[in-house]
């Protein structure tokens, strides 16, 4: 009887990974997407071991759970709200070594792309503005080159809105107590696409934290299973190695096209 079941379970899962072959197809062929394989490969165990109530221990990794927000937070329900309690955060230590919070910057009217970098830096802390270094100088001319403005369609901010001390990363515990930020500007803003950028942002994003730049970037995703989502390589990190501006280039423009944006140097 199990073995009976089993196959029909195999059955059905190998149809449903046809169909989605068929929708991957589509989809690719229409706007240059590509989507993760599901592996359906130990499901039907799985589902047959629940259906029987044994309690085993569970081996395989969630897709996606995104981090509980704690009870005693109420998070504001408009923008403005929101940046004023993040202006007065001390949920984590960060709060004790910033000059300012960096909430964000930029059109909040449905914007084309919300960009989300990983944290402040020093003029960053300085000014309270995000990506206003060296490294948002480049982030500016990317941007650029695809059409996308902080003054009109674009919203730049970050995982984490208080500056690390000497430029450090962000640990867990800072980037788990700040996430919420992130999580209700993007509930708020609805943007129509997002950009990650860097590591860390996209892992968080993605919630696969332990995937490599290389594997994340160039891919969507969808964040919260409805908002198109891309990761590339942080601008800091390009202008450390010069060798990832074609990747990002390349990101961009899929980007770009996705959203039906001008881009440098090609006819619409
Ligand atoms: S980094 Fe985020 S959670 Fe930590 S104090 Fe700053 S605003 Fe609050």
């Amino acid at each position: 009887m199990q073995e009976d079941k089993k196959k029909a379970l195999e059955t059905a899962l190998g149809k449903t990974g046809d169909l989605m072959n068929m929708f991957e197809k589509t989809v690719r062929k229409n706007w240059d997407m590509e989507f993760e394989q599901p592996d359906y490969s130990r499901t039907a165990e799985m589902i047959l071991r629940n259906l029987e109530g044994e309690d085993e221990k569970q081996e395989e990794k969630p897709a996606f759970i995104p981090p509980r927000e704690s009870a005693d937070i109420r998070l504001s329900l408009d923008l403005g709200g929101l940046a004023a309690d993040c202006a007065k955060c001390t949920r984590c230590r960060l709060a004790s070594t910033r000059t300012k919070t960096v909430f964000g910057d930029g059109c909040i009217a449905r914007p084309d792309v919300l960009v989300v970098g990983e944290g402040p830096g020093e003029t960053e802390d300085k000014t309270g503005l995000p990506f206003v270094g060296r490294a948002g100088e480049l982030l500016t001319k990317m941007l650029s080159s695809i059409s996308l403005y902080r003054e009109s369609n674009c919203y730049i901010t970050n995982t984490v809105k208080c500056r690390p001390p000497e430029n450090r990363d962000p640990l867990p515990d800072e980037k788990q107590a700040c996430g919420l930020y992130v999580r209700q500007q993007i509930a708020l803003i609805r943007p129509k696409a997002i950009l990650c950028l860097g590591r860390g942002a996209s892992c968080m994003l993605t919630g696969q934290e332990d995937c490599s730049m290389a594997q994340l970037r160039g891919r969507f995703f969808f964040y919260d299973g409805s908002i198109p989502m891309i990761c590339t390589y942080h601008p800091a990190a390009v202008l450390r190695n010069t060798d990832l501006k074609r990747p990002v280039w390349e990101d961009l423009k899929k980007l770009a096209r996705f959203l039906n944006l001008g881009i440098a140097g090609e006819r619409k």
